[in-house]
């Protein structure tokens, strides 16, 4: 039920008509009821509004308890809906700009080129390591080279006459050769590797370069994207602002206020007796308030606690 004022809260009292109206304090003397207060849905909107109770005939119509009832022009409280469908559409330029799918393709295309650029890094450095071993084995077969071709060079020249020393030369020779072979097949091996490594770091890189073009064209189209979001924004933005000023401040205040506690939604149409804001049909107590107040009384919805803005379209 709703309450007008402190003396008519009642145990049935579920909950407070609004939101930022602060817990009913009773003085020492007055005596304590028991008041259940219902956890309101995350949205801050209200729920369970016992439908029973009809409202103190001296009820002011719906508004904050503790704050003065606002009056404003019907056709400032029109221009209300115009601010907030204007703001509704910032809502959903900012969510979009949020949720482009790009963001989305960006972030998977990041985590393959991290992954890629890994690999590249990793073939680049086999690629080295490889290049280095095998200068070394290549300057290993040259030593074994140049020593094969001096002692072939010194038997050739006839200077070792001694069978012995002739034996012995020959001898070495034959090792330096089978040395040789061992050591270019090292290289051979060497190179093998090297090659599977420049393979794999050139395979790497064309992926690696795929994927940033890729990036950069995607990248591309989000800027464009969001260029034209914040574009239209701007617009919005304007609009808001030049329908903004022509609002008194008083209503634009509360107007902001609910806005910020109710999900970006501070004023709703009043269609069909339905509060566009939390969709709830008013009861025909409400309506039959609604009704009863002046055009200029800002009228809040009982149970999301929104401005109630009437219409021809009303239901009233
Ligand atoms: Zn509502």
């Amino acid at each position: 039920m709703r309450s007008c004022c402190a003396e008519h809260r009642t145990s049935s009292s579920s909950s407070s008509p609004f939101p930022a109206s602060p817990l009913p304090r009773f003085p020492q003397s007055f005596p304590r009821r028991t008041v259940r207060w219902v956890r309101r849905p995350p949205d801050g909107t209200r729920r369970g509004r016992p439908a029973t109770g009809r409202p103190c005939p001296s009820s002011p119509p719906i508004r904050d308890p503790g704050s003065p009832q606002l009056n404003a022009d019907p056709a400032d409280q029109l221009r209300l809906l115009d601010l907030q469908a204007l703001d509704t559409r910032l809502t959903q330029l900012d969510h979009r700009l949020a949720n482009l799918p790009e963001h989305t393709e960006l972030r998977e295309l990041e985590a393959e080129l991290a992954q890629q650029r890994d690999l590249l890094v990793a073939a680049r450095a086999q690629e080295g390591d490889t290049a280095r071993e095998q200068t070394k084995a290549e300057q290993d077969v040259d030593q074994v080279r140049r020593r094969a071709e001096r002692n072939q060079q010194r038997l050739d020249s006839g200077a070792v006459t001694s069978p012995k020393d002739l034996e012995s030369l020959q001898s070495e020779l034959g090792s330096l050769a089978r040395r040789q072979d061992d050591l270019e097949n090292v290289v051979l091996e060497i190179m093998e590797r090297h090659e599977a490594a420049a393979e794999r770091a050139r395979e790497a890189d064309g992926i690696v370069g795929g994927l940033e073009d890729r990036a950069a064209v995607v990248r591309e189209r989000r800027d464009a994207a969001s260029r034209e979001i914040g574009d239209e924004a701007g617009a919005v933005r304007r609009e808001r602002e030049a329908v903004a000023r022509t609002v008194p401040e008083a209503l634009l205040k509360l107007y902001d206020r609910l806005r910020g506690q109710y999900g970006g939604i501070g004023a709703a149409r009043l269609y069909r007796k339905q509060c566009e804001g939390c969709r709830l049909e008013l009861d025909v107590t409400e309506i039959n308030e609604i009704r009863r107040a002046p055009a200029d009384t800002v009228v809040r919805c009982e149970n999301c606690g929104r401005v109630l803005v009437r219409t021809a379209d009303s239901g009233l």
